[in-house]
């Protein structure tokens, strides 16, 4: 296998992910705990909600328009961070942010996040893949400021 056809079995993997997203489900006022954000390059956007008890994720879903990518990664890191502590997620926000600034690294902990990895190439996706990430940790802040 080349690594073009790894590339490309992320690429197909990212879009399955796009096209049958994971916990996508309308976020509405009865969501205590949400947040909305958007990109502004790509027009993306994206609301989460969490349900957060003894400081783990117990519940999560999001909603929005965005593109393929922005809806992939929000898709992924539902997935991965349900059932998980506040301070494992923030571990992993951060992680999240460096990978796809292509810095080398140990990348392990973020699962099938991994395979957005590949956005360092597309400078302008970058933003598509964070903003997910990004809405989840300011989320988090509010939450821990309460
Ligand atoms: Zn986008």
């Amino acid at each position: 296998m080349t690594l073009h056809d790894l590339d490309q079995i992320y690429r197909q993997a990212v879009l399955d992910y796009a096209q049958h997203p994971h916990h996508k489900a309308p976020v509405t006022k009865a969501d205590s705990c949400q947040i909305e954000q958007y990109n502004p390059t790509c027009w993306d956007i994206i609301r989460l909600a969490l349900t957060v008890e003894h400081q783990t994720i117990v519940a999560c879903h999001f909603d929005g328009e965005g593109c393929a990518i922005s809806t992939a990664s929000a898709s992924i890191m539902m997935d991965l961070i349900i059932a998980q502590s506040l301070v494992t997620t923030k571990e992993q926000i951060k992680l999240f942010l460096r990978m796809v600034t292509g810095d080398d690294g140990d990348y392990k902990m973020l699962g099938d996040a991994q395979m957005l990895a590949g956005v360092t190439q597309f400078p302008a996706r970058v933003k598509c893949a964070t903003l997910p990430w990004h809405a989840l940790s300011l989320l988090i802040k509010q939450i821990e400021g309460e």
